[in-house]
This record gives C-alpha cells, structure tokens and sequence, in this order.
C-alpha cells in the first residue's frame, strides 16, 4: 500500500494522528478537551494526562460502565 503515491490529498491528514505499529494502531497524540486543540496530554500506559489542567482520559474504556458521578 505504502509503495504507491497517495492520489488524493486528504486522506493522508488522517494518519497524523496514529501511528501504525505492524497491525496496531494507536493514537500518537491526543489534544486536551478542556484546554482546546493545540495542548498535547502526557501519554501514559493506559492513559492521557494533561499536565496543564490535570484531565485524564483513559484509553481503555471499561465495558459497561458509564460516567460515574
Ligand atoms: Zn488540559
């Protein structure tokens, strides 16, 4: 796939955001809904942090479990 020049654009922005590791795909950087695009959070083992306001967003969503307020 990678051999053939991309014949539109667009569709190359996508991949930005991921990082293909042989079949895996995961997310290379991940904006902060809080502080708004443009600050990154902290990329932990199963999480993002924000080090600016402190947001963590957990990459592994628990199955059935909803927001827990
Ligand atoms: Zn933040």
């Amino acid at each position: 796939m990678a051999d053939k020049k991309a014949s539109g654009k667009g569709e190359v922005a996508i991949y930005k955001f991921y990082n293909v590791q042989g079949d895996k795909v995961t997310r290379s950087k991940r904006d902060c809904p809080r502080c708004g695009k443009g600050t990154f959070m902290a990329e932990h083992k199963n999480r993002f942090t924000c080090g600016k306001c402190g947001f963590t967003e957990f990459t592994h969503i628990e199955g059935a479990k909803k927001a827990r307020k």
